[in-house]
């Protein structure tokens, strides 16, 4: 497989996000180690712990002392799972870089055929994950948001949700210099990689602990993904708008003509209230996904740092 640039760059810079995973990261290091040994090329491993309020710095911080490997980032607070990556991102050495879930959902075992798969000359693979092992309430949303992303975006694919992936560095280059307060990686790599391969990987249930996701966050997260990547959704609202005026001068007409026919109706009072509401619905809709645009200019605007890292624990030479 590929090799590395000089023996102080490894080939492969693995990022991971950690939130409160104490049950996973011994598994998952011991795990990623022997598959990526296996593989036989250099590699690191960036974990990055989002202020985790349980044991799993001080068990990352034994993990590094163990293997020098190892690079820790700790943020003094939770910034969620995405702003995580952006800060191992930063600091990454390798060609080409893999991102993993900490709960072993996504087994370490599949980097190599993901490697295999990228040095047929993608930028950017993604594991497609095929038998998911989460609940169908987890995985409706999922295949909806992969359906409208991938229209969004102009890349079709089966998964935008796994974060079982490798990059090209030059893809995470453009990532890191793009610099969003909130953005969804999978869709933004996307955006500036040139040939995409989805091919499918095996998936478990979460190993220890819960899933940091709530209900949500999870609509959190996928408001980001519409909002953050194209005005569609404030267009449709405009065209949803025309359309319904337009009903409603259709209707306007009807009620006239039936006036002239049979007389004035009486009790029409409460299709009148249906339409209002109609109307009402749209117009906060409207008016919410316009405050959600201009709060997102806002917090551009105000080009706020995204997250803070309070510690770091690095072999590496500092670059
Ligand atoms: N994660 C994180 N910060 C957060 C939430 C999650 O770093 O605020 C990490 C978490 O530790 C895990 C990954 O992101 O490594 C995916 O989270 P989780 O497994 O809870 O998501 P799910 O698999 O339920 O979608
Ligand atoms: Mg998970």
């Amino acid at each position: 497989m590929g090799q590395p640039q000089s023996h102080k760059e490894p080939y492969l810079s693995v990022v991971i996000p950690v939130f409160n995973e104490q049950e996973n990261l011994g598994q998952l290091q011991a795990r990623l180690a022997t598959a990526l040994e296996a593989a036989g090329l250099s590699w690191e491993v960036i974990y990055v712990d989002d202020g985790s309020r349980d044991r799993s710095w001080e068990i990352l911080c034994r993990l590094q002392e163990e293997d020098r490997r190892v690079r820790l980032l700790r943020f003094n607070r939770n910034y969620g799972q995405h702003m995580a990556i952006f800060a191992g991102f930063e600091r990454v050495r390798g060609q080409v870089v893999a991102t993993l879930d900490a709960d072993l959902q996504n087994p370490p075992e599949e980097l190599p055929r993901l490697l295999a798969k990228l040095e047929e000359g993608y930028d950017v693979v993604s594991g497609w994950r095929q038998n998911r092992r989460d609940s169908w309430l987890r995985k409706i949303p999922t295949w909806i948001v992969a359906r409208v992303t991938s229209r969004v975006v102009g890349v079709a694919m089966k998964d935008y949700g796994s974060m079982l992936r490798l990059y090209r560095r030059p893809v995470v280059e453009a990532m890191n210099a793009s610099s969003e307060t909130s953005s969804y990686i999978p869709a933004l790599a996307n955006i500036y990689a040139a040939r995409v391969a989805e091919i499918p990987v095996g998936h478990s249930q979460r190993s220890g602990g819960a899933s940091k996701y709530s209900l949500y966050r999870l609509l959190k997260l996928n408001f980001d993904l519409m909002t953050g990547f194209s005005v569609l959704p404030i267009q449709m609202v405009s065209l949803l708008g025309i359309l319904v005026a337009l009903a409603g001068l259709a209707f306007g007409l009807f009620l006239f003509v039936r006036r002239l026919i049979v007389g004035p109706e009486l009790e029409g009072v409460f299709t009148l209230f249906a339409i209002l509401f109609v109307f009402v619905g749209l117009q906060i809709l409207g008016v919410g996904l316009m405050g959600e645009y201009l709060g997102r200019i806002y917090r551009e605007v105000r080009r706020r740092p995204r997250f803070v890292v309070s510690e770091t624990r690095d072999n590496a030479p500092q670059s």
